[in-house]
């Protein structure tokens, strides 16, 4: 019997399985070329949040947020999400006043975001250097979530409703009659397949040739950073958008985080000196006391970026049988609203209007999502 295949089992691949298989869906299997959390859902900062500069990225991603606070009771695993609070700061006036036009958008999605003056920042957060601050929306239901927490809840969660996972399992070539995917190919082994989905993160270009199809975007390097454990510093998750920086600190009291540096389309999993430089000066400017702390560790991770930043999810405009979640650069705050959202499009036919700014087709129309408020660098 041929049922849904899943190419990719990072948490969107998790999360869609997951999500069809609480629906009712049988005979899903997800096929992953590399280890499990081998991808950018084990490599990721795990900061979430709700709220954003645009009204199509904050509806979507309220959602997740939403869905992120209950996952624990949903998964019946522990997620170990803690909704420490979320602070987007900033630095100039211009970020300033984004920042008090966001905060309207943010409540009327039911998130609880309050504009903080400079002073109530440092009450927050005492660590901070007030120089400089001018203010902050503190997303009061943000937090974190370790993503080796998340992933194995996703992944026992999705295996205990009898989805197939399965790593080391690289989908070489895709097969369509008539315009229909019919199966794909993992070694030697044939997969017949009704539906199938692409959730390939920085891959999910190279699975669509596989295809036949052009998926919008590129690969692109991300890389982040630990500092060594300190005793409880920072309260909150943390962006500084001017500085194109973000940090936590986790629960064993790494500050964890990074600040972003210009990068051409690449795959690479090499972490380098520029991204180290740059996420040690912004700690040390804005964070003056972790400047004498060890750096741990450095790490990449891959992206799959698009024009816009924003995800493709939905389904292919010219295979009807070929849905995509791809294109995410906060893939990880994202995953519980994508997969609730797109396994019910898949099984329903119903294309809930959260997703329907993100289509896969979107730059073809000429209809990129315009958003402000996200810590990436500009590519070279
Ligand atoms: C340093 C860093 C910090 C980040 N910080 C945050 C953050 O704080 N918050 C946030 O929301 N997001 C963050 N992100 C982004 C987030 O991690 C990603 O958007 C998210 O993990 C994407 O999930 P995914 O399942 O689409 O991709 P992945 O986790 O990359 O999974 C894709 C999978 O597809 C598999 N694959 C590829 N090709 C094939 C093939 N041919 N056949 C079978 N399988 C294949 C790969 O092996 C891989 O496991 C960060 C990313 C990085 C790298």
């Amino acid at each position: 019997m041929s049922g849904i295949v899943i190419i990719g089992g990072g948490i969107q691949g998790l999360s869609i399985a997951f999500n069809l298989a609480r629906l009712g869906a049988g005979n899903i299997r997800v096929l992953d070329a590399g280890y499990f959390q081998g991808g950018a859902s084990g490599r990721n900062g795990t900061l979430i949040r709700g709220g954003f500069g645009s009204p199509e990225w904050t509806s979507l991603f309220a959602h997740s947020n939403r869905l992120w606070a209950d996952l624990s009771a949903t998964l019946g695993e522990n997620v170990m999400f803690t909704p420490r609070g979320y602070l987007i700061i900033a630095q100039s006036p211009a970020m300033m006043a984004r920042l008090e036009g966001m905060v309207s958008l943010h409540r009327a999605h039911g998130l609880d975001a309050v504009l903080l003056t400079p002073a109530e920042v440092k009450a927050l957060e005492p660590a901070i250097a007030a120089a400089g601050i001018l203010g902050a929306i503190h997303l009061r239901d943000g937090g974190v979530a370790p993503h080796h927490a998340a992933m194995k809840a996703y992944l026992a969660a999705s295996r205990r409703l009898g989805v197939t996972v399965e790593y080391g399992r690289p989908v070489t070539a895709i097969e369509q009659v008539g315009g229909l995917i019919c199966a794909v190919m993992t070694g030697d082994e044939r997969i017949a397949c009704e539906t199938l989905v692409i959730a390939a993160g920085a891959y999910s270009v190279d699975v669509g040739a596989l295809a036949g199809i052009e998926v919008p975007g590129f690969p692109m390097r991300i890389e982040a950073m630990a500092l060594e454990p300190v005793r409880p510093i920072l309260r909150s998750a943390i962006a500084l958008p001017d500085r194109l920086c973000y940090l936590h600190q986790t629960a064993r009291g790494e500050i964890v985080g990074g600040a972003e540096v210009a990068e051409r389309p690449q795959v690479t999993l090499r972490s380098d000196i520029a991204a180290l430089a740059a996420t040690a000066r912004a700690y040390a400017e804005v964070f003056p006391c972790l400047a004498s702390l060890r750096i741990l560790r450095q790490w990449a991770g891959m992206l799959h970026a698009t024009q816009d930043w924003g995800p493709l999810i939905g389904r292919h405009p010219d295979l009807a049988n070929l849905w995509l979640s791809a294109g995410w650069s906060y893939g990880f705050a994202g995953a519980p609203a994508a997969g609730d959202l797109l396994a019910r499009a898949i099984l329903r036919d119903d294309l809930d209007a959260r997703l329907k700014p993100f289509a896969v087709d979107r730059f073809r129309r000429g209809a990129p999502v315009r958003e402000g408020s996200i810590v990436l660098a500009p590519v070279e």
